[in-house]
């Protein structure tokens, strides 16, 4: 089976972690804060806080931005749910903004009408997280001119989009947003195995994750209220935090990954191109550029045009499994999943995520995808979808 995705490991990438092994600390070691600073300074951003996963990060950037309940957050619907989850870990609300249907990211002109509306009912939300799907950046500047003038803070959620860029500015540079988080999960650009950081240029914000990533506790003298004696041993717990670390052993990889990451970034473009021109003449809808975006290329996702292809999304789908290509569907809207149902949501709510979900299927890419690995998947799609 051809996976829709999968890692990059180098001997230099093992050797890293092997270092680390034989080093004195596996964890809260010298290598978590050298790739905090490798990120921050290839995004260009001033802080840095690396955690074990991105939905640890999602989670920590929402409470240090005081998300709490009786807040409203909003997303987009065509994302993983962990976008979603981090409000409600934080006694939140949740809402969806319906997506644009040529970049699949959130619309920036339902999130304007959506806006109007939320104030001329006094219920604006408090954070609004734009999710850069596949790699292609929201419209950071119009969403960025909007959390202005309501008053709203932004999380970018750029799992997938480490090593893209904005109108010319590395993803990250949090020049349009509090905090951006990425993911280091395998599928993603750069892997840690699990892991996620986030980036600010927002001093406190940086401080208050660092100290909600490892139990709420400081041993900074001057953070400590009271303020202790002279004891070494000193420590004090000044909020609830949690063990949200990244030991060195998964640091070490990503230091090492991060020398590829723009190596990564570049295959995955010759990829798209070449799938491009392969598809040309499909029942298809292609990834669409948005000539601002500089897209990492996480996913290549197309959209069947059913009636052309003369298959239901379904056969095509099944058709591209059996024949060993590990298609996947990025992603079902997270309003569907049961859970969120249970909260009221309904089908309906954001008409063009489902019209999108009805259509969409995600094919390999990957690095180390081969030509001839795209020639399989070509030809099973042509087989799949020719009547
Ligand atoms: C992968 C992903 C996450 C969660 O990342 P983890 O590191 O697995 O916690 C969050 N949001 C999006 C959009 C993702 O793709």
């Amino acid at each position: 089976m051809i996976p829709y995705g999968r890692q990059d490991i180098s001997e230099a990438d093992i050797q890293s972690v092997v270092d680390v092994l034989r080093s004195d600390f596996l964890t809260q070691g010298p290598v978590v804060p050298a790739f905090e600073k490798a990120v921050a300074d290839y995004c260009g951003a001033q802080y840095a806080v690396a955690v074990s996963s991105a939905t640890a990060a999602l989670h920590i950037a929402c409470l240090s931005l005081g998300v709490s309940p009786g807040d409203v957050v909003w997303t987009s619907p065509i994302t993983f749910v962990a976008s979603a989850n981090c409000a409600l870990y934080c006694g939140a609300t949740i809402d969806f903004i319906d997506i644009d249907p040529l970049t699949y990211n959130l619309s920036v002109a339902r999130l304007a009408e959506k806006l109007e509306q939320a104030q001329q009912k006094g219920c604006l939300p408090k954070l609004v997280i734009p999710v850069h799907l596949c790699g292609q950046p929201c419209d950071m500047k119009e969403v960025s001119m909007l959390s202005k003038q309501y008053g709203f803070k932004t999380i970018e959620d750029a799992s997938h989009a480490i090593g893209g860029k904005y109108c010319g500015e590395p993803i990250g540079s949090g020049h349009y947003s509090d905090i951006t988080v990425f993911s280091f999960h395998p599928v993603k650009i750069i892997t840690t195995g699990e892991g996620g950081m986030a980036l600010t240029n927002d001093a406190q914000l940086a401080k208050r994750m660092k100290l909600l990533r490892s139990h709420g506790i400081t041993s900074d003298v001057d953070a400590m209220d009271p303020r202790p004696s002279e004891q070494l041993w000193f420590y004090q717990q000044i909020s609830l935090g949690f063990n949200y670390r990244m030991t060195d052993i998964h640091a070490a990889l990503g230091l090492s990954q991060m020398r590829r990451l723009d190596e990564f970034v570049a295959q995955r473009h010759l990829l798209a191109k070449q799938y491009n021109e392969m598809l040309n003449d499909f029942p298809i809808v292609i990834p669409w550029q948005h000539q601002d975006s500089y897209s990492s290329l996480h996913l290549y996702i197309i959209r069947l045009k059913l009636e052309q292809a003369g298959k239901t999304h379904r056969q095509v789908f099944e058709a591209l499994r059996s024949a060993g290509i590990g298609v996947n569907l990025h992603y079902i809207p997270v309003y569907l999943q049961p859970y969120y149902q249970s909260l009221g949501f309904t089908s309906g709510y954001c008409p063009e995520a489902e019209k999108y979900y009805a259509e969409a299927i995600s094919l390999p890419m990957f690095p180390a995808l081969t030509v001839a690995e795209q020639y399989q998947v070509v030809n099973a799609l042509k087989r799949a979808v020719s009547v």
